[in-house]
């Protein structure tokens, strides 16, 4: 429920209204926004009785949020959230950052060649797995923590922001002492436990929707990290399990404005596992601008004939900078742009 308040509503009228609310057995959570405050009401399971709150002195409006998720929908907070994961990289306005590299951090050759390749074509944020969810455990799983450190590396050499995976709660904490936004994969993104412990370390999450996940669910776990008090996450759609072999997934476009309709929160593409396929990654990275996707991900390689993972939806570097060109023409036509490099990066060592 979300106790919307009367322009001229006094502080006291809020704080009345919070009162009211943790009495009836609830917690209150105001939220000051630009056009309106409203208070929200959590920790219901079903429709509760506003009749108390109605008539309060300021009250203009209650809205019973009709969906099982409540924080993370438009009906809770109307505008747009955006997530600023570094200075300048901010996913849910007019600008639309593009994260790139590989899927897995190699080596340190690999992972700096890899950087300086997709800064040069114009991306802002580095991804690049140093704890990897294999469907085997005799593939590669990741260089863990030295993986982190080279990720460090890569963003002091170039000033990219990192985005990288958290696997477990034990390993959580220790990604956020490194990454810029902690990513959520797909297989864990109803490992419940994992989603409260990123909704407490206040740092920005991307939660990749499961591959047999409904956007209900994907929304649901989003609401875990909010209800911790964390609201700096990303959505992201990178394709879903279908019937048809020809491609390893079924990307789904329409979560796209879908997720934009139901929820405040941003959504970024990833092509290239929705694909799984190099020639099919520019086609739909563009068609996810076109869509209105919040930010785009995209594997890039220095080598992707010789990557430990994902290789045969890695960019060529070339192939990057070329998609790159092309998504600044779809992005302006859209009334979007592509964030420029440099909008406000963090410190670049020369070295
Ligand atoms: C990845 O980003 O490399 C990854 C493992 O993705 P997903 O969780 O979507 O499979
Ligand atoms: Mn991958």
């Amino acid at each position: 429920m979300l106790v919307v308040m009367q322009h001229d509503a006094s502080a006291a009228d809020v704080e009345d209204v919070c009162r009211t609310i943790v009495e009836m057995g609830y917690e209150a959570r105001p939220l000051p926004g630009a056009q309106r405050t409203a208070v929200g009401l959590v920790g219901n399971d079903g429709r509760v009785d506003a009749s108390r709150i109605e008539g309060m002195a300021g009250v203009a409006q209650v809205i019973h949020v009709t969906q099982p998720y409540k924080q993370v929908s438009r009906e809770w907070r109307p505008e747009n959230t955006l997530v600023e994961i570094a200075p300048g990289v901010v996913f849910g306005g007019r600008d639309v950052p593009v994260i790139a590299g590989p899927c897995s951090v190699e080596s340190e050759e690999q992972i700096l060649d890899a950087a300086h390749a997709v800064k040069a074509a114009g991306a802002t944020a580095l991804r690049g797995g140093a704890f990897k969810p294999r469907s085997s455990p005799y593939s590669f799983q990741g260089m863990g923590r030295r993986g982190l450190e080279l990720l460090d590396l890569a963003r002091r050499k170039t000033g990219l922001a990192i985005i990288t995976e958290a696997l477990d709660v034990e390993g959580a904490s220790l990604v956020a002492e490194y990454a810029d936004c902690i990513q959520i994969g797909a297989r864990n993104m109803q490992n419940y436990s994992l989603l409260r412990a990123v909704g407490r370390l206040r740092k920005p999450v991307m939660i990749k929707r499961g591959p047999s996940a409904t956007i209900t669910e994907l929304l649901l776990s989003a609401e875990y990290v909010l209800a911790e008090g964390n609201d700096q996450v990303i959505l992201c759609e990178r394709g879903l399990r279908s019937f048809d072999p020809l491609t390893r997934n079924l990307f789904d476009l329409t979560a796209i404005p879908v997720v934009h309709r139901l929820s405040h929160l941003p959504i970024v593409a990833d092509p290239s596992h929705g694909t799984g396929l190099r020639d099919k990654v520019a086609p739909m990275a563009s068609a996810a601008v076109a869509a209105g996707a919040d930010g785009l991900m995209i594997e890039v390689h220095p080598r992707p004939d010789r990557a430990l993972s994902d290789g045969a939806q890695s960019l060529y570097p070339a192939q990057f900078d070329e998609l790159m060109k092309q998504l600044h023409a779809v992005a302006l036509a859209v009334g979007r742009q592509i964030t420029p490099v440099g909008a406000g990066n963090v410190a670049v060592s020369i070295g």
